[in-house]
């Protein structure tokens, strides 16, 4: 967390009453927009809130598919709380969504992602990360159609869970959604961020700051 940033939830101090998807305004318990480390290296963007994320107002928390990133975020190093913490202490990684009001009885539309992009937009400007971790298929397509070459359609998180994806001023590390891992394809993870992405120069793309 840089030296400037007082608070790990909603650090950009986006919009928590936002309306502009009625549908889901109307029926949400809260927005949950991003959480972390202003100044992080990774992204994990998902889908959006579950039930247990609503409830806390942090990504991937709450309930057992969040305890699996949060573990996963342990292992890495990224996080300093047990994975059952409705409020991690984060560093050097950033949780977010494509969406970020939940529907007690639907996934959003793709109107409603479209419509909520501009959130997750700046707040990728705003943090410049140099890993992104999409997490799902739907997280892995929409983030291809902006960084990557490739036809979204062609990405499936199953198939592209635990390598990277060289995109267009980013790298993708997809991940499957948490509540279908395994444990081993959460070992396999870990150990392709450890293995692969930490131990070589992922910064060099983009000449960033030291830090
Ligand atoms: S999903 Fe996003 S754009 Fe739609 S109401 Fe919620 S915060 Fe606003």
């Amino acid at each position: 967390m840089t030296a400037h940033q007082e608070t790990l939830t909603n650090p950009f101090n986006m919009d928590e009453d936002c309306r502009n998807c009625p549908a889901l305004a109307d029926c949400r318990e809260r927005v949950v927009h991003g959480y972390g480390d202003a100044g992080a290296e990774f992204v994990f963007v998902g889908e959006g809130p579950s039930a247990g994320a609503e409830a806390t107002g942090v990504p991937f928390t709450g309930d057992p598919a969040g305890e699996r990133v949060q573990r996963i975020l342990g292992e890495l190093g990224f996080s300093r709380s047990p994975a059952d913490s409705p409020e991690p202490d984060l560093q050097n990684v950033y949780l977010t969504y494509l969406s970020r009001c939940r529907h007690p009885d639907r996934d959003a539309t793709d109107e409603e992602v479209r419509t909520c992009e501009p959130f997750l937009n700046a707040e990728l400007r705003m943090i410049n990360p140099e890993i992104i971790v999409p997490v799902g298929t739907r997280a892995l397509r929409e983030l291809a159609i902006e960084y990557t070459t490739r036809a979204p359609e062609s990405f499936d998180a199953a198939d592209e869970h635990a390598t990277t994806v060289r995109g267009r001023g980013f790298e993708l590390v997809p991940m499957l959604l948490p509540e279908e891992q395994t444990d081993e394809q959460e070992t396999a993870f870990v150990e392709h961020l450890t293995e692969n992405v930490f131990p070589r120069d992922y910064r060099q793309t983009k000449g960033r700051r030291s830090r």
